[in-house]
């Protein structure tokens, strides 16, 4: 698994991309539950972006 290509979070070339869903993710206050907004659209990440950012895998297309 994985795909040749530039990544579209970091926009370093990598040959391990793999589509997600970006995340969005507001932490939790006092008085508010964590909000994670899951954007539709898919996007290629190399792994230390997803490693570092929160995102969701995206099926297969
Ligand atoms: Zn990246």
């Amino acid at each position: 698994m994985g795909t040749t290509g530039t990544c579209e979070s970091c926009g370093r070339d990598a040959t391990d991309l793999v589509a997600v869903h970006r995340a969005y993710i507001t932490p939790a206050a006092w008085d508010e539950p964590e909000v994670v907004d899951v954007q539709p659209g898919t996007e290629q990440w190399c792994f230390p972006c997803r490693t570092h950012y929160p995102h969701e895998p995206a099926g297969p297309a």
